[in-house]
């Protein structure tokens, strides 16, 4: 059997998931009132797809969705195991779960997504936890509809946890959270296994969706009135890699721009080893690829990136930017940095700060290294205390918000077009939307409506946002 048979979850036993969100909606068919979940997200991107795909599986069941756990029958939590922080929030919600439990003894609480991919996880779940009914991992999402059947159907707790390198899964219903924006998975997985990331143990191997699939699945959103597509995956620079038809990333941006009536592409996240020339000139020439470019550098000194494991230089790192700020000039840059890498010395820390000088990135996602159990990192030795990280980080975050300044004042007098989302949070007086690069603008709107892009011209530019007017 090829790898791609032995990944690939085939239609029959999609059926028989269906098989069971039919038998669940006829049982809640038989109560009287119709029974409401409620699906909490911890985590990225990819764990919001997730979600989508979780709460459209219970609204076929026949579920009502809603926000307010105490008033839930279903308690799902889909949890991200990237820092260890979110990992204590979750236990810490699961906790304060138990009395509700007590006093509402029908309610059921499931736990899914990344954490439970870790050993130790489930372990503490079963002894600890034992109000919650059912745990599933990233691998058996699919079967979410028998494991809700189960539960039901023999009133015990449900684990159903995989190991294995994960699967590819279509048709899987899904509720998307906003009308207008739309995140497309295109891969799943990561064989990179940066020194620092839990990703590649509780996500599985790289696996491509194939092509057909993802055309299909754009085409439909555009015909339902969707406006942007942000395509996902932990490296979609990598997409075809497990392919045999030869398709790269590139050309499947390229075919994806061609759908008549799209709007915004956007991808994320991108690995600065595998960005290819192709890919940055199938940017610069498709004009529904907005010029936004999100490459995460997470250090400027070589002998810590490769600690990392990043597999690049800062060299190399630069020189791809200069290619892209070549063939796309108002291209907007983001990226994602850490300071105080095990080992990372202050003088280490200054190449980090080069970077940012010579990119002049428009935001950064700064977080200070907070260690993994299970990465090869959790086990590197520090040199600094966690003052002097701190003083780094402020460094950091001190002259980045100098530059999205900058970046930002240039902005003023031209005229951008905006995504509009709706009113905004900060104004009730004004419209808020979005940039190609994603950058914040409330504005005075004349006939601008959500959903709509409208040429806006900025008239002030804060460090976060923009200020602006229709025109
Ligand atoms: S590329 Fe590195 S940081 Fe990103 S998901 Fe893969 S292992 Fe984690």
């Amino acid at each position: 059997m090829s790898n791609r048979e032995k990944i690939v979850v085939l239609e029959k036993d999609m059926e028989i998931q269906k098989n069971y969100i039919k038998q669940i909606k006829e049982y809640i068919g038989k109560s009287k009132k119709i029974p409401t979940a409620c699906v909490q997200t911890f985590g990225c991107a990819q764990n919001e797809n997730d979600s989508e795909k979780l709460k459209g599986m219970l609204l076929s069941m026949g579920y009502e969705l809603g926000n307010e756990p105490e008033k839930s029958d279903l308690i799902l939590y889909n949890t991200c195991a990237v820092r260890a922080g979110a990992e204590d929030r979750v236990f810490g919600n699961l906790g304060a779960l138990k009395h509700l439990k007590r006093k509402k003894e029908d309610l059921l609480i499931g736990i899914c997504g990344c954490m439970i991919q870790e050993e130790q996880v489930v372990e503490r779940l079963k002894s600890k936890y034992k109000h919650v009914d059912m745990v599933f991992g990233t691998h058996t999402l699919h079967k979410f509809p028998q494991i809700l059947y189960e539960t039901l159907e023999q009133q015990h707790r449900v684990i159903a946890v995989e190991d294995s390198d994960g699967y590819l899964v279509e048709g899987i219903p899904q509720k998307r959270e906003d009308p207008y924006k739309a995140g497309v998975s295109i891969m799943y997985g990561c064989n990179n296994f940066c020194s620092y990331c839990i990703v590649p143990y509780v996500r599985g191997r790289e696996r491509s969706r194939d092509k057909e699939d993802i055309l299909r699945e754009c085409a439909q959103l555009v015909q339902d009135g969707y406006r942007e597509i942000t395509l996902l995956g932990q490296n979609v620079n990598s997409y075809g890699n497990d392919l045999d038809s030869g398709i790269d990333f590139a050309d499947l941006l390229g075919e994806i721009n061609r759908i008549e009536g799209i709007k915004r592409i956007k991808f994320m996240t991108s690995h600065p080893k595998d960005i290819s020339d192709k890919l940055i000139e199938t940017m610069a020439e498709c004009e529904n690829v907005c010029e936004y470019l999100h490459l995460p550098f997470q250090a400027g000194n070589n002998r810590v990136l490769q600690r990392m494991n990043r597999k690049y230089t800062k060299e190399h790192y630069l020189s791809i930017i200069d290619k892209v700020k070549k063939a796309m000039p108002n291209i907007t840059l983001t990226s994602d940095v850490i300071v105080g890498f095990p080992g990372e010395t202050n003088e280490e820390f200054l190449d980090t700060l080069d970077v940012i000088r010579q990119v002049e990135f428009d935001s950064l996602y700064t977080f200070i290294f907070s260690p993994r159990e299970g990465t090869p990192a959790a086990k590197m030795e520090d040199v600094l205390s966690r003052e002097e990280k701190q003083k780094n980080f402020q460094t950091l975050v001190d002259l980045q918000n100098q530059i999205s300044k900058k970046k930002n004042d240039a902005y003023v007098g031209k005229t951008v077009a905006i995504l509009v989302d709706g009113v905004s949070k900060n104004n009730p007086e004004m419209m808020a939307g979005r940039t190609e690069g994603n950058k914040i603008v409330n504005f005075e709107a004349k006939t601008a409506k959500p959903g709509q892009i409208v040429p806006v011209k900025i008239t002030k530019a804060q460090t976060w946002a923009l200020i602006g007017e229709e025109v």
